[in-house]
């Protein structure tokens, strides 16, 4: 079998050359970090299901003229996207508090606030990806005050329509990560959403029960998170169809 290039390999995926210029390989592993990997272990199968899931949602969001990198899934653990450059800030979205911000502002968990809020934390695991502002991120040259306009828009609409598509399977988005990135069209730059958008990097609630079906289940050690990820995929149709939890990568490094 082929040999193929790795470009990168974070705590969850890695990303390999695609088979065009301009496109990677993006592949879901089963492993599961919390705590800046402080904790860590190895799920089987959610590599499977946040391939799915973030496909779906990528998927919708393409529809309604949200641009980001999702071109096609190629099998149950890789995605073609497109390459971009990473903008290094992690950009969070939060409807009601929860996680750090409950932690930093005394705020109780679960208080739905009154408007959704926008933070920016500097994607380093060195520094345990600290809270930034948009002083910092004009001052250092992280990104542009056009960038910045631009990066509020799609964080808002990834919000509406990540919360209603929630809501409609009873879901409460409570809060979520997305990074962005830029690509360049002839002399014009534009940003898109890049990474994943999963239970990984999403708080997502049952309406009724409250249970929690995300990566709290895992930081928190509330139950099996294989069965929280299989109830959203579940609920949005898209549980894979065979168990091939054990797919290693299709080309080796
Ligand atoms: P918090 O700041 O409360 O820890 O996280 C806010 C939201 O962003 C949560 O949905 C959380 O899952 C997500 N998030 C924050 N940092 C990361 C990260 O480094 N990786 C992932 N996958 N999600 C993150």
């Amino acid at each position: 079998m082929a040999r193929r290039k790795k470009i990168y390999e974070g705590k969850a995926k890695i990303l390999y050359e695609g088979p065009e210029p301009g496109t990677l390989v993006q592949y879901f592993k089963d492993d599961a970090t919390a705590f800046n990997a402080e904790k860590r272990d190895v799920i089987e199968g959610k590599g499977v299901l946040n391939n799915r899931l973030s496909e779906y949602f990528m998927t919708g969001l393409n529809t309604i003229g949200v641009p980001n990198h999702f071109i096609k899934r190629l099998n149950m653990r890789e995605q073609l996207v497109r390459a971009c450059e990473i903008v290094p800030l992690e950009i969070i979205v939060r409807n009601v508090a929860a996680g750090s911000l409950s932690k930093r502002l005394g705020i109780a968990e679960g208080t739905a606030l009154p408007r959704p809020i926008v933070e920016y934390c500097l994607k380093d695991d060195k520094l345990g990806d600290p809270l930034v502002s948009e002083e910092h991120i004009a001052a250092f040259g992280w990104a542009s005050q056009h960038d910045m306009d631009d990066i509020v828009a799609l964080a808002l609409r990834v919000n509406d329509y990540m919360s209603g598509l929630m809501y409609g399977v009873g879901i409460r988005l409570v809060d979520f990560k997305i990074e962005v990135g830029r690509v360049y069209e002839g002399d014009f730059q534009r940003l898109i959403v890049a990474d994943e958008i999963s239970p990984d990097s999403c708080r997502l609630w049952d309406l009724e029960s409250g249970q929690k079906l995300d990566k709290d289940v895992f930081r928190q050690d509330l139950g099996s998170l294989s069965d929280a990820y299989t109830e959203v995929a579940r609920r949005f149709g898209v549980m894979p169809k065979q168990a091939t939890h054990m797919q290693k990568p299709t080309l080796i490094n």
